[in-house]
């Protein structure tokens, strides 16, 4: 029994936890949650648990159903919310009964990007903005919520119930170990942000699955309701993640160059350039719903055209000022992204895009200094400024003929998030729209 297995078992006799959760995540990034006695803690740790994989979004056919959750000992933390019958949790890797690891679990997709990001001797390191709303409840089937306040960006407001809901949501996240680096009102009414300090990819992608539950948990106690959906409103922008990423060889940050002018090395260049190249066919994935193309359409700040710049916030990669000799602060920020996204799947994504940049040396293109959302079609053209996808209909059509993703999510997730998204946007299609209602209904 190795130490993390021992700190677990006398945690939960110490600290009389009554239930072990067990938590993994589906293809889609909902995050599923198996409860075991303190007696069977042992065994899970050693063997594994059992369940059925077939009765999992995306991770196995009836014939093939047998899976096992193996607890990583090094997640376990208290839920503080739960205090009166002492609750843990572990995130869980998913095998086969032969030992293999299950293609379908999105933290292997990810470990196996993590791993080759190794061998060419990185660590990946990530931290992200995470947006999201604050609503009245109840919600109203087919209806525009209510936003919980009136608040506007970084407003500080007494009255605004939303200060209370982020104290709270943080205590608890930094009581997990999560540590927060900012927290702010978004521009939006209702609309608030966290930012976590950054670490490596694969705790990142735990934590960021760790924060929507804390976040939704809080706001039911509040009697609120936390959401992630990209763009809930109609008028107002809508929630993205923007992802912060650097690359360290060791404790050097490979994204750092004292003699550059961006202050930017070959290598984050390289990372940016593959980025870019690759943004297109990988949004299905960090951009994943039909809601998603509502925020990326609407502007406020989140991208709709594939181009990079320091302090231009209509990009989708930004370079971040940060001061000149703090080499560790050296990062790209990917603003595309939202919170509604599979953390794990697209994490590997992006690192898997920056490092064929940095493989086939990719060149860096020029910098857009321009308002892209200003310019005209043509005046892209001339840039060389491509579009990110409009809809989820066209971002699956890239996805399917990308070598990258395929490669990156593995066949089995690969056919079954195309499978799904495709089925995603026909029932979206067939839905007479209250925009059409509204504006053709009283002219046709
Ligand atoms: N909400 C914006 C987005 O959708 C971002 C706003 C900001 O953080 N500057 O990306
Ligand atoms: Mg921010
Ligand atoms: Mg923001
Ligand atoms: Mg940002």
């Amino acid at each position: 029994m190795d130490r993390q297995t021992e700190f677990v078992l006398r945690a939960v006799e110490e600290r009389n936890v009554k239930f072990i959760r067990l938590w993994f995540t589906d293809v889609l990034g909902y995050l599923k949650s198996v409860a075991i006695a303190p007696a069977e803690l042992e065994g899970a740790l050693v063997e594994g648990i059992g369940f059925d994989g077939s009765a999992i979004e995306g991770y196995a056919r009836i014939y093939e159903a047998d899976m096992i959750a193996h607890p990583d000992p090094g997640t376990f933390q208290l839920l503080p919310w739960r205090t009166q019958a002492g609750t843990a949790r572990m995130f869980c890797d998913i095998s086969m009964p032969d030992g293999s690891p299950a293609m379908a679990d999105p933290r292997h997709v990810l470990k196996r990007a993590l791993k080759r990001a190794a061998d060419m001797g990185f660590t990946f390191y990530t931290h992200p903005e995470i947006e999201f709303f604050l609503l009245r409840t109840p919600l109203q089937p087919g209806v525009e919520p209510i936003a919980l306040d009136t608040g506007g960006y970084f407003d500080h407001n007494t009255m605004d119930e939303g200060t209370d809901f982020r104290r709270d949501a943080i205590n608890i996240l930094e009581q997990m170990g999560i540590s927060v680096e900012f927290s702010h009102h978004e521009a939006a009414p209702g609309q608030h942000e966290i930012d976590l300090r950054y670490a490596d990819a694969l705790a990142m992608a735990d934590n960021i699955m760790t924060f929507k539950v804390v976040l939704k948990e809080v706001a039911i106690a509040q009697g609120i309701r936390a959401s992630f959906m990209p763009k809930p409103f109609t008028d107002h922008a809508g929630s993205g993640m923007h992802t912060h990423m650097s690359l360290f060889e060791g404790d050097q940050n490979a994204f750092y160059d004292a003699t550059d002018e961006l202050r930017m090395s070959k290598i984050g260049k390289h990372f940016i350039a593959g980025l870019l190249a690759h943004a297109a066919e990988i949004t299905a994935v960090t951009n994943q719903w039909v809601n998603s193309y509502k925020r990326l359409a609407w502007g406020g700040e989140a991208p709709s055209y594939v181009c990079w710049g320091r302090n231009n916030r209509s990009a989708l990669v930004r370079v971040p000022l940060f001061k000149p000799d703090k080499a560790s602060s050296a990062r790209v920020e990917y603003r595309a992204m939202d919170s509604a996204c599979n953390p794990y799947l697209a994490y590997a994504l992006l690192l898997n895009a920056g490092l064929d940049g940095i493989e086939k040396e990719l060149p860096l293109p020029r910098e857009a200094e321009d308002d892209v959302w200003s310019l005209s079609e043509r005046e892209h053209a001339a840039l060389g400024i491509a579009s990110l996808p409009r809809n989820l209909e066209g971002a699956v059509e890239l996805m399917e003929s990308s070598e990258l993703v395929a490669e990156t999510l593995g066949e089995h997730v690969f056919d079954f998030f195309l499978r799904n998204k495709r089925a995603e946007f026909d029932s979206y299609r067939r839905e007479v729209t209250p925009w059409e209602l509204r504006t053709l209904l009283p002219k046709l």
